[in-house]
């Protein structure tokens, strides 16, 4: 399971005044129980075969079965025709798995289609630049995510000719592939028998074995992990794989849709009336408020950018300077600082363009956008360079410029804003 990016403190730290990208999160295991009443098990279901005596630990055989075949049949009729679906070409099931870890369907099927036509194979990634592929991430949040492809890509065309190995460990063993990426092209893209565990599969098994622990804590993650592995029909991984996660996906939500779903014979939840009680979720983190500012310096009828630095949070992202807005300081006044402490600038703040909001994992930020110029008498072209303190480039630039470089999510909200600004008009 890939971990969530959070806002780190130390990005205000280093000035970094944009906004992480919070994409919608795909897999609400953390999501407070439903109030919806509790669903009642309809008829004419699968029923649970009868108690053998073996522990409840695992599935008997026959429980195994009657789970497989349930979820298989419905599978076959449900299954949503998603491009990745037609021919499961390795490459293709590799990237649709990276960007749905954290995406939601419909958005994630228009990225692919995208990625697809520009980089149609891992080579094509591979011989990319890291500012390509960014680009074409732009949107989609947890950058990680397409850096560790970058990795992966070009390990593949140095160890395996471009091509991903149909053996998990070798799979696991390029950089970037953590084990669900691991498992879901073994399973998926090979059909070996290997499980995958995402949010959707975390859900259904917890509902259908009545786990009353939280799902990702000892010992609900190991109980879930050997439950997938003695239910999964050898063979069939491929369309057993997806078959839980499309269930999860489509009935066994956040809401669960009992009455449609081919398993209420088989869920423990189902029959306790409790089914909206499970998962139980973890822990929750506290939301931090943050204050951010950010400054669009104009020039004439440019704009300065800077690159932020290969490493840490949005590297190699454009951004307007900026930062945290500090105790006892007002958000003008940071733009000011921010810009002489990371360009050497000395700028004056003309205008408020906009406030802008953005959750995060466990941050609330409020962007305070000022729209700024070069103080003192500075002629049309700025004769001083700046002294970059955050960032590794900088340009001035046009603003029909910008769609040109990637930038983060608070940025690309601001930009977006003055297109339609009348009070930045002069410098479109
Ligand atoms: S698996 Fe989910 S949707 Fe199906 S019966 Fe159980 S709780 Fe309901």
């Amino acid at each position: 399971m890939p971990a969530r990016d959070t806002f780190p403190h130390s990005a205000c730290a280093s000035a970094a005044p944009g906004l992480p990208d919070n994409q919608p999160d795909a897999q609400p295991h953390q999501s407070p129980p439903d109030a919806a009443p509790a669903p009642t098990a309809p008829r004419n279901r699968p029923a649970a075969p009868a108690d053998t005596g073996q522990p409840r630990e695992l599935p008997t055989a026959a429980f195994a079965e009657a789970f497989a075949q349930a979820l298989l049949d419905w599978f076959a009729v449900h299954k949503r025709p998603l491009p990745w679906r037609f021919g499961y070409e390795p490459y293709s099931v590799w990237i649709s798995e990276v960007m749905l870890q954290q995406t939601q369907m419909d958005r994630g099927v228009d990225y692919f289609l995208r990625w697809m036509t520009q980089f149609p194979d891992a080579a094509s990634v591979a011989a990319a630049s890291e500012d390509e592929l960014l680009k074409a991430w732009e949107g989609l949040g947890y950058y990680s995510r397409v850096r560790n492809l970058h990795k992966a890509a070009k390990a593949l065309v140095e160890r395996h000719g471009g091509e991903l190995p149909d053996d998990p460990d070798a799979i696991r063993a390029l950089p970037g592939i953590g084990p669900y990426t691991a498992g879901a092209i073994a399973g998926i893209a090979f059909n070996r028998d290997v499980t995958c565990i995402d949010a959707n599969v975390e859900r259904v098994l917890s509902r259908v074995f009545d786990i009353d622990t939280p799902v990702r804590a000892q010992p609900a993650a190991a109980r879930i992990r050997a439950l997938a592995a003695a239910l999964l029909p050898t063979g069939r991984a491929r369309d057993f794989n997806q078959a839980l996660m499309e269930l999860g996906a489509l009935v066994c939500r956040k809401k669960p849709q009992c009455a449609s779903c081919p398993l209420s014979g088989l869920c423990e939840s189902l029959r306790l009336g409790i089914p909206h009680e499970r998962p139980v979720p973890g822990r929750k983190q506290p939301i931090t408020p943050l204050d951010v500012a950010t400054g669009v310096l104009v020039h004439g009828n440019r704009i300065f950018i800077q690159k932020r630095p290969d490493e840490g949070v949005w590297a190699g992202f454009w951004e307007f300077p900026g930062g945290c807005v500090e105790k006892d300081e007002v958000p003008d006044a940071t733009i000011v600082r921010e810009y002489a402490e990371e360009t050497a600038f000395r700028i004056a703040v003309r205008d408020k363009l906009a406030v802008i909001r953005h959750g995060y994992t466990t941050y609330r930020v409020t962007l305070h956008c000022y729209l700024c110029a070069l103080d003192g008498d500075v002629p049309e072209e700025p004769p001083v360079p700046p002294v970059l303190g955050a960032a590794t480039e900088y340009r001035w630039v046009h603003f029909a410029d910008l769609p040109r470089f990637t930038f983060p999510a608070g940025h690309r909200k601001l930009i977006d804003q003055l297109t339609t600004d009348l009070r930045f008009a002069p410098y479109r």
